[in-house]
């Protein structure tokens, strides 16, 4: 079923939607981007006549009752948004009485589900070298589904909006799913959304495809990396990968960040790029600075000969034009991690270049996709948000999604 198609008047429907917002010391929201990504589905449901029941988690109370990760902080903001005085239930799985008094166009937000163990499903206060863990973990198995399945009882359909959680296989993102039939369950717009976006750049791709994978580690990338090998004309390596890939053909690093254990890798990965005719774009040249800071001295160098002392923290002009070659033609963009350690401003010109490559490549029609939580933060720093075709809400489950990893959330409703 899809949120399009389904007939919601007179129906009640629980969203999964991800209100993990940020909130301050006084417990007001300082970032609201994920309730405003959930409320095109919200509102479609209200103006097609249905009544919502919202529930999501907040924070990592670890299955235990805790005001300070209490969603009604948020009670009011939501309502604002929707137009809609909501409705809050104190205890998500005691809310089916008020979920069973809702009216169309009436608004119930649940309690964090994470207050129940049950959500994530994890046997709380038990080692898992203790024995008995794997007794405890059947008997929470149980009684996730149990919980799931009260979660269910409030609802006529089940929407899942939540792709931030969609990698997690909890009570409310997956096993929920199996107490309502196909015709009863469905994708929210923004998951839509963001399933599509990755469809784009794994399945449905237009050539030439270049893919950019930044950041500090090899290790953390691996999987998208060898992912990614098989489906991509250009891939661009960079960030502090540079140093590992430099130090394992023998140059030298200085203080550059650098994996030891993992040089045997990064000359796999080059040897499989050959193999497999992939235009590897590894960093010629980088900006060198003598201490982790902005302030700090620097020079251009050979990424492959950095004087002692020194340590490479972005690209060089050099190595920012062979990426923006590689960009600017392609017709797939993917973008995850920055060039240079962005976050200090005199480190950002790599990171930049990359950005302005895929903006005009965008311009060009190219489908660009920018998701990790790094690439994001660079894109906005540089206020380019609007020049690429899509940003994703998620991080762990982007990159597991990138990774060609099933997603329990959206494989809950698509099968
Ligand atoms: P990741 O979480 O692996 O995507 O890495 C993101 C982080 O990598 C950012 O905080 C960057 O500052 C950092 N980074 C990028 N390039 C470098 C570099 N050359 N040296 C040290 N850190 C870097």
């Amino acid at each position: 079923m899809t949120i399009d198609n389904y007939k919601f008047a007179g129906k009640k429907a629980i969203v999964r939607v991800d209100f993990n917002v940020p909130l301050d010391e006084n417990g007001k929201i300082t970032d609201d981007t994920r309730i405003r990504g959930a409320l095109p589905t919200l509102k479609k449901i209200l103006a097609d006549g249905g009544a919502l029941i919202i529930m999501s988690h907040m924070g990592k109370p670890k299955g235990k009752v805790n005001a300070k990760f209490s969603l009604s902080q948020i009670v009011d903001a939501v309502s604002e948004k929707l137009g809609v005085a909501v409705k809050f239930a104190p205890d998500c799985a005691k809310a089916a009485d008020a979920a069973a008094a809702l009216k169309p166009g009436e608004v119930l937000l649940l309690e964090n589900l994470r207050f129940y163990p049950e959500e994530e499903g994890k046997p709380v206060g038990i080692d898992k070298e203790d024995p008995a863990y794997e007794e405890a973990k059947k008997a929470m198995k149980a009684s996730q589904k149990e919980f799931a399945k009260t979660l269910a009882s409030y609802a006529d359909c089940y929407v899942n909006d939540a792709f931030g959680t969609a990698h997690r296989k909890h009570a409310s993102t997956a096993v929920i799913a199996d107490y309502f039939d196909a015709d009863n369950k469905m994708l929210g717009y923004l998951m839509e959304k963001e399933v599509q976006a990755v469809d784009n750049v794994l399945s449905n791709i237009k050539r030439p495809f270049t893919a950019i994978m930044g950041g500090s580690k090899v290790s953390t990338k691996i999987g998208i990396i060898e992912n990614l090998m098989d489906k991509v004309d250009n891939l661009i390596l960079c960030g502090g990968m540079t140093y590992t890939f430099a130090k394992a053909q023998g140059g030298k690093i200085g203080n550059s960040i650098c994996e030891d254990d993992k040089l045997d890798l990064a000359l796999d990965i080059m040897a499989k790029a050959k193999a497999k005719g992939v235009n590897l774009v590894l960093g010629t040249d980088c900006v060198a600075a003598d201490a982790f800071a902005n302030d700090a001295n620097t020079q251009v160098c050979m990424s492959n000969n950095i004087p002692e002392g020194w340590e490479g923290l972005d690209a060089g002009p050099e190595t920012q034009k062979a990426f923006a070659a590689a960009i600017t033609g392609a017709k797939t963009i993917l973008w995850n991690g920055p060039a240079g350690v962005f976050e200090f401003d005199n480190f950002t010109a790599g990171s930049r270049a990359i950005a302005e490559a895929i903006a005009e490549a965008t311009k060009n029609g190219a489908f660009s996709l920018i998701g990790g939580g790094d690439s994001v933060a660079c894109i906005n720093k540089f206020g380019m948000a609007d020049q690429v075709s899509y940003i994703s809400t998620g991080g762990g489950a982007l990159l597991e999604a990138i990774e060609g990893k099933v997603l329990p959330g959206v494989a809950a409703i698509k099968g």
